[in-house]
This record gives structure tokens, C-alpha cells and sequence, in this order.
């Protein structure tokens, strides 16, 4: 390790966050240079082969590293806490590299029933057909956890807090059962961030993000990473996303990078935001619950105060008035988007039932708590006074 790295070491999380990863080139730019370059060239054939047999280190290939990339991903794993980070071209793709580097035929996976879409349909239709089948557990239910442990339970999965009901767990106790059975803890941590939470230092194994959502933060680029312990992610998970070629590009690692030098301000922004109108909602007739792990009225509020630096940008609220109330609230609006993106500084807002979880049948909405008047909010940055204005529209 060099003295600079240990350098970054002891710096605060804000200044990691502005600065870590940087190596500047001869040219002493500032701001982070982008590399829009596939290959690199070597002096001389005997350092191509020294470059290809690993006997010496270096750029080769823009698939395995690219030096705009590298310092994404080296910025990130101080913000997480993390040995190593690989960055790939979107947060499907992280969870995929994961999963592939880290399993084989035959293994199992227990994962909150309340994760990402996608992923459930990652888990359950194209893990399956590689023989890794998944349980599905609720996530606040430390006992369905340990129940759901099988001799083959390779991977314990879990995003908290829950989108769009606002769920917590303690992720250390996950981490105890996964550690009592040989199996890893990997969280998806990207509605939360390392600015409001950092599942590593809670015992989690593996870190997951989408960057499309809060550490892009302006709606531009797909992204994501996968952090932990070099002998897990900069082996296997390396070694599979070198092979496989979902690598983030230079060009938004930069955009990437650009987000992560404001998330800290930006996550606390969109708290302080979300909590204002959680508190407002709260005071509206036309809403029978909002959840929000900011509101004393939160059955988890004391998980969440321990757990978390804040509580982040995401709420979702219940109209009394069902699918007719939600689907003209949401057609009133003026201001926030429909759209089922998050994690942006323009306010998003979605029907669950009918858009994100539509796929699923009545009874199975039910039981994950989705109601037919549940509305979510990405609670984003403009005028706080003209979102609640915007949303009494069609109240
Ligand atoms: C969006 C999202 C993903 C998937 O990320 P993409 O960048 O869209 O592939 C995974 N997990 C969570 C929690 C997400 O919100």
C-alpha cells in the first residue's frame, strides 16, 4: 500500500467522498480525467507479457480495468469501508457478478421477500435454471431466517431499509445467523448509501449498488458495484466480470464520480426533505398511514435511529380512497414525475400496485403489504412548500 493510500485511510468520510481514488496525470488536471480508451499500449513486448502473466501490475484492457473506472471504484470502497470494489455497467449486473462469483449448482440462496423486482426475477427464473434456487423470507423476522437455512444456503440477501414500505432489519443480527451457518450477508445498499449506512462495519460481507439511482443522484447513467474483502470480490467477482464484460464505462464512472463528490450533502438534503413531508402527510384526511423511518410513528424507528446516520429520501403513503384516490393524486400532480425511477433530485412518484409490483397477484400484494391506495415518493430537491402543494392537488 502506498503512503497516499494510507493517507486516505484517516481522512473523514466527506473528504474520502471528494477525494479519495484520485491519481492525477502529467498533465495535473483537476477535476478527474476521463479515459475514453479500450486498450493501453506497452513500451516494450517484454511488458505486454509481463502485464498479461500478472507478473507486473498495469492497465491491458479497458473489460478488466481503466484508470477513470478504478478511481470510482477506490473512492466508493472508502466510502463503504471496503478492501476492494468492482464497478459494472448497472446494478443487475452487480448482483449477477455476484452471484456468479460467489456460487455454483446446487447452492441456495434465502433473500428478503421484499428486495428490488428485478431481482426477484433474477433469483427466481435464471439462478433457478442454473440449479440455485431461492427462499423467499420476510425481512423483519429473524426467526424465518434462521429457519429458511439450508446445508446448501450459500448467500443471505437482503435491501433495508424496504422499498416502498420503508422495512428495516438489524443487519447485524443477518449477519450473525449468516456467520453461525458459513453463509455471506449481501446487502443491497443502494437506497440507503454509505452516506446514511454501512452494512460492512454491521458484519455484511457484501455490498451491493445500483449508482444509477442516489450516487448518479441526477437521473443520467446506469451503474453499479460490488464491494467486500479482496478474496471475494478482487478474486472471484473480478475474475467473472473481466470474462463476462459488464464493465461500467469510463464515461460514467465520471458522471459517477462527479455524484459521489455531492452525495453527502445530497442524501442529507433529500432526509431533511422526506421527513417534512412524511410529517405533513401524516396531517392529511385523505391518508389512513405513511411510512417513513424518520416518523416517530414508524414501528421500527428505533432500529432505524441506531442503524442509520439518517433516513433517507424515500416514502411511501396510503390513501383511504384506494386505486381511483392514487391514480388521480398522482394525474393531479404538476411537478413530480411519474416514474418508477428513484433516487433523484427531481420528485418521482409511482402506484405500486398497478406499476412496480403489478406483476404480482392480489393475494400475493397483499401479504407483501402493497395496497391498492399506496403511493411511494422519491422525495426530491426542489421547493419543499411546492411539493406538498403539488401532491394536495388531487387529494
Ligand atoms: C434500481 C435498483 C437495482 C437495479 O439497478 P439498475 O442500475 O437499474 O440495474 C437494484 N436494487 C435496487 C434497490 C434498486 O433500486
Amino acid at each position: 500500500m502506498s503512503d497516499f493510500e494510507d493517507l486516505e485511510a484517516e481522512w473523514g468520510f466527506a473528504t474520502q467522498a471528494i477525494r479519495a481514488g484520485q491519481v492525477r496525470s502529467t498533465e495535473q488536471e483537476h477535476s478527474d480525467p476521463i479515459f475514453a480508451t479500450s486498450s493501453f499500449i506497452f513500451t516494450s513486448a517484454a511488458e505486454a507479457a509481463a502485464r498479461f502473466s500478472e507478473e507486473e501490475p498495469g492497465n491491458i484492457y479497458s473489460r478488466f480495468t481503466n484508470p477513470t473506472v478504478r478511481t470510482f471504484e477506490q473512492r466508493l470502497a472508502r466510502m463503504e469501508g471496503a478492501e476492494a470494489c468492482v464497478a459494472t455497467s448497472s446494478g443487475m449486473s452487480a448482483i449477477l457478478s455476484a452471484c456468479f462469483g460467489i456460487m455454483k449448482t446446487g447452492d441456495h440462496i434465502v433473500s428478503s421477500r421484499s428486495i428490488f423486482g428485478t431481482t426477484t426475477m433474477l433469483f427466481t427464473k435464471f439462478m433457478a435454471k442454473l440449479g440455485i434456487e431461492t427462499t423467499f423470507v420476510d425481512l423483519s423476522n429473524l426467526d424465518g431466517w434462521q429457519q429458511a437455512i439450508q446445508k446448501n444456503t450459500k448467500i443471505l440477501f437482503l435491501e433495508t431499509p424496504s422499498n416502498p414500505l420503508t422495512e428495516l432489519v438489524d443487519i447485524s443480527a443477518v449477519a450473525e445467523i449468516a456467520h453461525q451457518h458459513d453463509c455471506l450477508l449481501m446487502v443491497d445498499n443502494c437506497l440507503a448509501t454509505p452516506v446514511l449506512q454501512q452494512p460492512l462495519k454491521m458484519g455484511a460481507d457484501i455490498i451491493i449498488h445500483s449508482a444509477t439511482k442516489y450516487i448518479d443522484g441526477q437521473g443520467r447513467c446506469m451503474g453499479g458495484a460490488v464491494l467486500g474483502r479482496e478474496e471475494i470480490v478482487g478474486t472471484d467477482i473480478y475474475g467473472f466480470l473481466r470474462s463476462a464484460g459488464p464493465t461500467m464505462s469510463a464515461f460514467n464512472a465520471w458522471v459517477f464520480l462527479k455524484g459521489l463528490e455531492t452525495l453527502n450533502i445530497r442524501m442529507q438534503a433529500h432526509s431533511v426533505a422526506a421527513l417534512e413531508l412524511a410529517k405533513w402527510l401524516e396531517h392529511q384526511p385523505q391518508v389512513s398511514q405513511v411510512f417513513y423511518p424518520g416518523l416517530e410513528s414508524h414501528s421500527q424507528h428505533a432500529l432505524a435511529k441506531s442503524q442509520m446516520n439518517n433516513f433517507g429520501g424515500l416514502l411511501s403513503f396510503e390513501l383511504k380512497g384506494g386505486k381511483d384516490a392514487g391514480w388521480k393524486l398522482i394525474d393531479a400532480t404538476e411537478i413530480c414525475s411519474i416514474t418508477a425511477n428513484l433516487g433523484d433530485i427531481k420528485t418521482t412518484i409511482t402506484h405500486p400496485a398497478s406499476t412496480t409490483h403489478g406483476r404480482l397477484t392480489l393475494e400475493q400484494r397483499q401479504q407483501s403489504g402493497i395496497a391498492d391506495g399506496l403511493i411511494r415518493v422519491a422525495v426530491g430537491l426542489e421547493d419543499i412548500e411546492d411539493l406538498k402543494k403539488d401532491l394536495a392537488l388531487g387529494m
